[in-house]
């Protein structure tokens, strides 16, 4: 190519003419377009790490969501076991209640007996 501001012949590649000095314009162009080719990577490259995150932080939430559902479900059994073990316990006392009271009363007509 040729020097824009000398007009000497600049070899390819060259950053400044060998005769005056001057930036060539042509590899000022090319460093730019090299310059908008990395700018164009590196916003590609920030866009897909963006979206690989969301897609991360939308399936981490799903997980906790899952896991919180879960463990409200087990938490509604324990409820549920506790109710039942409830109610069971006020059975068995009432039951053991009656059976003393049935055993005094035995009691009471046996001591009666022997007087
Ligand atoms: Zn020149």
């Amino acid at each position: 190519m040729q020097c824009t501001g000398c007009g000497a012949t600049v070899p390819d590649g060259a950053t400044a003419c060998g005769a005056c000095g001057r930036p060539v314009v042509g590899a000022g162009a090319a460093a730019a377009g090299a310059g908008d080719s990395l700018r164009q990577v590196a916003r590609s490259t920030v866009s897909a790490t963006k979206s690989v995150t969301h897609e991360a932080v939308k399936q981490g939430k799903a997980v906790t969501h899952e896991a919180v559902k879960q463990g409200k479900v087990v938490l509604a059994d324990t409820k549920v076991a506790f109710k039942e073990l409830g109610s069971l316990t006020k059975k068995a006392v009432h039951e053991v209640g009656q059976d003393l009271e049935t055993a005094g009363r035995d009691l009471q007509r046996a001591v009666k007996k022997d007087k």
